[in-house]
């Protein structure tokens, strides 16, 4: 097979913060995309996160404004700073012109922040409008070391790409709208041979209010782009080895995952594996583009290869990760048995508190149910389910409702455990082993997650326990 037999037509690529933190790591991010273009694809759209941490100061810098605090200065200079410092390897003439664009984003930005302290508050809008700043300085300093190295590329704003409601700080893009403005205008850039540096994580309402796509979301904007690009390879760029067996941090022997299935990928960054997007996938879906997830540090490894169904004999634990800060609560009660509705109407009080739920378990005998928030959600939760409840607990059909707080769940994800037998025997007698007590269980529906919940002083012990029997494959 010759060289261009395998030469891609387009990838579209992503680099995330750390990737951009330091002038060094811009220059090397430059030259892993000038080398995909050199020798992987006629075209290339890059993608591109805010440097790390400046998404971060925004909110912070926007937040201590409302407040009528004026530490807001202080963060836009050491933003300044930061972005300074990066345009150090660039030479003269793009380092100049690309500091002019930046401190003109940053002095507008400080307008804002005064109007923002004058209002005494920002609401999502508002946020969005800030937080959309880091991704619009960043590629400026991408696409010019990216020029530098003799790539013709333009920083492109996502605004003008990206269609999504009004849902400010966690919009949602409409696939059919933002596939025709990227036909409109991103393919011209394509064709003229020039390469897009396109801002992640933002959007734009149809009447054109700037929108982010929630923490995080560029790996989901990346995606958005590859599937509305027609792109043959999705290839994320991040500072580690690709997804791994755990979490490094807990588990020596941690290693990274050759090759998962869209659904294992999705179970596995859902419940806690940061290393994608939970919504990522569900923009490549239907277009079935392979994704790659590899380190910037070290290009020439492998990384992660994920594709829609992977062919492959390794065990059918694939990766355990656990979400921490996590609450379980319980509505109880011997009345409940039977009674239609008290489900429903749990959930929908709860997710009027915005509360999103990751798991949920109810006891055959229908006397409760548990679930669990993220922590910071859990009082409210109760809260809501109290006064939703309150004649029903008067009755005494519900006796009780209640959070546990200490709580982390432990999940196991692999597509295979669906035809393995005995899985789940083999991960309860693991952590039962080792004196961990669960205190509740989920089987995703589509059997490829197990859950476990744990005492947060298990959580770490689960989490190696299990990993064992990743390595046993
Ligand atoms: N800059 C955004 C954030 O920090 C998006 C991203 O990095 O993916 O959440
Ligand atoms: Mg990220």
């Amino acid at each position: 097979m010759t060289l261009d037999e395998t030469r891609l037509k387009t990838l579209t690529m992503k680099f995330g913060g750390t990737s951009l933190g330091t002038a060094e790591a811009i220059m090397q991010s430059a030259e892993i995309a000038k080398a995909a273009r050199d020798h992987t694809a006629d075209r290339i759209a890059v993608v591109a996160s805010a440097i790390h941490g400046v998404t971060d100061g925004l909110h912070e810098a926007t937040s201590a404004a409302a407040g009528g605090d004026e530490r807001y200065l202080q963060v836009i200079a050491e933003l300044r700073d930061v972005h300074r410092r990066c345009a150090e390897a660039l030479l003269e003439q793009e380092s100049r012109n690309a500091v002019a664009e930046i401190d003109q984003l940053l002095e507008g930005f400080s307008g804002f922040c005064e109007s923002v302290r004058t209002l005494g508050e920002a609401g999502p809008r508002a946020l969005d409008h800030a937080m959309s700043l880091g991704e619009k300085m960043s590629v400026i300093l991408l696409a010019a070391s990216m020029r530098q190295l003799g790539v013709a590329a333009i920083a492109v704003d996502a605004s003008e790409v990206i269609v999504t409601d009004d849902r400010f700080q966690d919009a949602a893009p409409d696939l059919e709208a933002t596939r025709q403005k990227a036909t409109a205008t991103l393919i011209p850039v394509l064709e003229r041979g020039e390469t897009p540096v396109i801002t992640g994580f933002i959007g734009a309402t149809r009447e054109g209010v700037t929108t982010t796509l929630g923490r995080g979301g560029s790996d989901f904007s990346a995606g958005l782009i590859a599937a509305c690009l027609d792109s043959d390879e999705l290839w994320i760029w991040t500072d580690v080895d690709g997804v791994m067996t755990a979490d490094p941090k807990v588990v020596d022997s941690a290693r990274t995952i050759a090759t998962l299935g869209y659904e294992e990928v999705r179970e596995l960054s859902y419940f806690g594996a940061k290393v994608l997007h939970p919504k990522t996938i569900q923009s490549v879906f239907e277009t079935e583009i392979p994704i790659r997830v590899k380190n910037t540090f070290d290009p020439s490894h492998p990384g992660t290869l994920i594709v829609p169904n992977p062919e492959e004999s390794n065990g059918a634990i694939k990766a355990v990760t656990a979400v921490r800060n996590v609450s379980l609560i319980t509505v109880e009660g011997k009345g409940m048995m039977g009674v239609p509705g008290i489900a429903a109407r749990t959930f929908e009080a709860v997710a009027s508190t915005g509360a999103s739920v990751l798991l949920i378990s109810q006891a055959s005998s229908e006397q409760s149910i548990t679930f669990a928030v993220p922590r910071t959600n859990a009082s409210t939760a109760v809260e809501a389910l109290e006064s939703e409840f309150e004649r029903v607990l008067s009755r005494g059909n519900i006796d009780r409702i209640w959070a546990q707080d200490d709580i982390t769940i432990v999940t196991v994800v692999g597509s295979r455990m669906r035809e393995t037998a005995g899985v789940a025997g083999r991960v309860f007698t693991a952590t039962g082993l080792r004196g961990i007590n669960v205190v509740a269980i989920a089987q995703g529906s589509s059997e490829c997650s197990i859950s476990l919940v744990v005492r947060d002083r298990d959580g770490d012990d689960a989490v190696r326990a299990i990993h064992e029997l990743v390595i046993e494959g």
